[in-house]
């Protein structure tokens, strides 16, 4: 259903809209972000412009906000959606305690079982032979498949719930949607290609008792950094990580606290250093795979494969920790943040390929965009051509500007144009913000109008 096909005022889902106008505080949707001069509100993963109305403030005093025009991608569907990120969905995941982990891994083997069993009768009815026409392709729904296995409890003396039968199955309907294929990799549970260990399940089949996970009947001892009787537990999975430890992985509700900061960003991702902001912020980079590189080889030489394993977590860890520390200050202190599309798939291909991986810009970026989408801060991805040549001050490309292969070493440089000297880095990012600016009043009809207006 289009919104403009609602009449003058509705419910859906339990929030009041009137067409033309949001209500801030019924919507629980609330960014007063202050950019360029103008106001901005996110909405369904867009940047629109806005204006408080002053005269229709509600009891609390917070304003409606009034659109000029109404943005014609809004439908009840991200209406909803965006709704639910005012509470958004957030994993945690705790260390379930070793003694349990023979168990674990028995329900593990049997969820492998009722994954194998789908995917062996979604692969064979695939195609369907029709006498004279040839073959049909036939897809087995979900609904299918938990009727066909019904019984395969009961049938191989199963231990696993009903609704982690389900979930399995759910979660093999969802895979073959997404790839679309009928037939997945098969789940493994012993061997070299082994799958990790995965136990799904459902929110009624959970629940925290005494600090403790009750599920199946059993009880799971955990350590519980996050407190988790604070939260609501959604369905989640016990999972194993290559070391063998297991976890307990829940989604919880979270509700989104706007940022403080209303300062816009532009972020330079690099080599040299993995990340420098325009105000010349900057995340340096630890050699981390150098810095395991002797134990590593010393492991390998003497085939511990327990030792590699560790050795290969703890890499992953740290590294994880610097990103995050850098992430969270990023999305907390700024209303925007805008980053250059590097794509560091590309550059893995080149002899650049270590660096690239100790650097982590993906991690980068997918974390800048959660922790973004959590906090109603701006987050846009901008096309970085040309920002290391551009003078951020002139907007000019001076011929003393790093260029090319033999500019990669220039780290500072002066413009000839205009005399301003530059950090590399830092002049990247001042341009990459510029662009983000630009691209957020590009992108709006409203604001276009608005400059040529004005120009
Ligand atoms: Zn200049």
């Amino acid at each position: 259903m289009h919104i403009d096909e609602v009449s003058h005022r509705s419910v859906i889902s339990g929030c009041n809209f009137k067409i033309g106008m949001i209500n801030v505080a019924q919507l629980n949707l609330y960014t007063h972000l202050l950019l360029a001069g103008n106001n901005f509100i996110r909405f369904a993963r867009k940047t629109l412009p806005f204006r408080a109305e002053k005269d229709s403030a509600d009891a609390a005093g917070v304003p409606s906000l009034l659109f000029n025009e109404w943005p014609n991608f809004i439908t009840e569907r991200s209406f909803c959606y965006n709704n639910a990120m005012a509470l958004h969905t957030k994993t945690l995941r705790t260390r379930v305690k070793d003694k349990h982990a023979k168990q674990l891994s028995q329900w593990a083997f049997e969820v492998n079982q009722v994954f194998n069993a789908a995917n062996e009768l979604t692969a064979n009815y695939a195609w369907v032979p029709i006498p004279g026409v040839g073959y049909m392709n036939c897809n087995t729904s979900e609904f299918d498949l938990n009727k066909e296995l019904r019984g395969i409890r009961a049938e191989r003396g199963l231990t696993i719930g009903a609704a982690t039968v389900q979930s399995v199955i759910a979660q093999h309907a969802k895979s073959r949607r997404q790839f679309k294929k009928n037939k997945l990799q098969w789940r493994c549970s012993s061997g070299s290609k082994r799958a990790l260990g995965w136990i799904p399940f459902k929110a009624a089949g959970v629940k925290l008792v005494n600090g403790q996970i009750r599920f199946c009947g059993e009880v799971f001892g955990i350590w519980d950094s996050y407190d988790l009787s604070k939260y609501e537990l959604g369905t989640g999975s016990f999972s194993q990580d290559a070391r063998g430890r297991w976890y307990f992985n829940t989604t919880v509700k979270v509700e989104t606290k706007p940022g403080e900061g209303l300062a816009a960003v532009g972020i330079d991702l690099g080599l040299k250093t993995v990340a420098t902001c325009s105000d010349g912020e900057k995340l340096d980079r630890r050699r981390i795979t150098d810095e395991f590189a002797e134990r590593m080889a010393k492991a390998q030489r003497a085939n511990k494969t327990h030792l590699i394993k560790t050795i290969h977590a703890r890499i992953k860890n740290s590294r994880q920790d610097a990103l995050h520390k850098f992430t969270t200050t990023m999305a907390e202190n700024y209303g925007a943040i805008f980053v250059g599309d590097v794509s560091s798939r590309k550059l893995v291909k080149t002899r650049m390929a270590k660096s690239v991986l100790d650097t982590g810009w993906g991690m980068l970026k997918t974390q800048l965009e959660y922790k973004a989408i959590a906090r109603s801060v701006v987050f846009e991805v901008v096309n970085e051509r040309n920002t290391t040549q551009t003078c951020s001050c002139c907007r000019s490309i001076s011929d003393s500007s790093p260029k090319g292969r033999v500019g990669l070493g220039i780290r500072e440089w002066t413009c000839h144009e205009c005399g301003a000297v530059h950090d590399r880095d830092v002049n990247a990012a001042r341009n990459i913000l510029a662009l983000g600016h630009e691209r957020l009043a590009g992108g709006i009809p409203y604001l276009c109008a608005q400059a040529a207006a004005a120009g």
